[in-house]
């Protein structure tokens, strides 16, 4: 099955999706199989990291504006260029591995939907697969 979710995004932030995932994995019934989060964007992303300290999340927006800084010899007309390499860092999907009908998820990870040039209306979709 797949799912597709709709958020309303405010600005370059990470926003907890890990309830969402978990709900349609309940709702699906698969015992045993794999659940990918996928994220149709260019400049925005799908990331796992820890959600018990919200620092954490602002550390890693900080780390990667260091890493990758808006530059006057970007072409892109767009300007969102930093937006699109933190993108391609990132990824556009993650694939977690359901056991005895539950995401293996380690006990500090949460999944992340990663806006990078809000604010936007995006999509991402859960598929799971048995
Ligand atoms: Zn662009």
């Amino acid at each position: 099955m797949t799912k597709q979710f709709s958020i309303k995004t405010e600005r370059e932030q990470f926003y907890d999706i890990t309830n969402q995932v978990q709900t349609t994995v309940a709702e699906a019934n698969v015992s045993e199989g794999i659940c990918t989060i996928y994220c149709p964007h260019t400049t925005a992303g799908i990331t796992i990291n820890e959600n018990a300290d919200p620092d954490v999340v602002k550390d890693v927006l900080l780390g990667l504006d260091k890493a990758f800084p808006d530059r006057s010899d970007f072409r892109h007309m767009e300007g969102n260029s930093s937006a699109h390499l933190k993108s391609s860092c990132i990824g556009a999907s993650e694939t977690v591995i359901i056991h005895k009908g539950k995401l293996i998820l380690g006990r500090w990870q949460g999944i992340y939907f990663c806006e990078f040039d809000g604010p936007r209306h995006r999509e991402y979709y859960v598929h799971i697969q048995e």
